[in-house]
């Protein structure tokens, strides 16, 4: 089932948003060589509960984290746990919580250290692509004209891989809701666009192969030839004025007017 929120409930959803846009910056600037996924995720999770959140994912389905985790050819889903990160790593870190009933979910990847440049450059690629799919998101529009401009922005950059077997979804009293939103496909298709539907957004490419394998720990993904993978994330919903990044501190607008001004010239 499609839900469609009222302007009072998008505004509960923008303070999950919130809490997990903050929950994600400070995971951010506490990567480092030698910090585990552990001590990552206990950090997101004294930030959730003190926001006045809860961690969406803990318990989930019986996941034991409050954050996924997932580290170089790991694309999405890592347990955290003892872990250690190591300069050149690249770590997927995706966060969601619950404040009021309402649910956020974003991720965002991260470098530890230096990484190589191509690594530097399948990350840009893959956080590019999701702004390109919110910018193509019009009340009227359909779900796949996000999915079109996704892979649209990835093909025009490389040879990258787009995983296939996973991808974004609806979201407000759950995590998850329909429609299914993926990350390839034509325009024009799938339920129309219009107010009060919130959608995550979550783009998983790899440097290689889209070919991906599940860990025996049955949570795991990851790429099946082993290359690095990067994993961005933001919930948003459509307003008159357009996107509004509902994870995005600011809710998206540098990002949002920036490609405002560089696609239209
Ligand atoms: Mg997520
Ligand atoms: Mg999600």
């Amino acid at each position: 089932m499609i839900q469609i929120k009222t302007e009072a409930e998008i505004a509960l959803m923008r303070k999950a948003g919130v809490l997990v846009g903050e929950t994600l910056e400070l995971l951010r600037g506490a990567v480092a060589p030698g910090v585990s996924t552990a001590e990552l995720d206990a950090l997101a999770e004294e930030h959730i509960r003190k926001g006045g959140g809860v961690p969406s994912f803990l318990g989930y389905h019986g996941f034991t984290g409050t954050i996924c985790a997932s580290v170089n050819d790991e694309i999405v889903h890592g347990i955290p746990g003892p872990r250690v990160l190591a300069q050149g790593d690249v770590i997927s870190l995706d966060c969601g919580a619950i404040v009021d009933g309402w649910h956020g979910d974003a991720a965002i990847t991260v470098p530890v250290g230096d990484v190589p440049a191509e690594v530097t450059e399948l990350m840009r690629v893959c956080e590019e692509s999701m702004w390109r799919g919110f910018t193509a998101a019009r009340i009227g529009g359909r779900v796949s004209d996000i999915s079109h401009a996704v892979e649209s922005y990835i093909r025009s950059q490389g040879d990258y891989g787009i995983v296939e077997e996973y991808g974004g979804h609806g979201i407000g009293t759950e995590m998850h809701q329909e429609p299914h939103v993926l990350n390839y496909g034509r325009p024009g298709r799938g339920p129309k666009l219009q107010r009060g539907l919130a959608l995550a957004v979550e783009p998983m490419v790899t440097l290689r192969s889209p070919a991906t394998r599940l860990l025996p720990d049955n949570w795991t993904v990851v790429t099946a030839d082993g290359a690095s993978a990067a994993h961005f994330e933001h919930t948003f919903t459509l307003t008159e004025k357009g996107p509004w990044v509902l994870t995005a501190l600011d809710g998206g607008a540098a990002k949002l007017s920036e490609l405002a001004a560089t696609t239209s010239s």
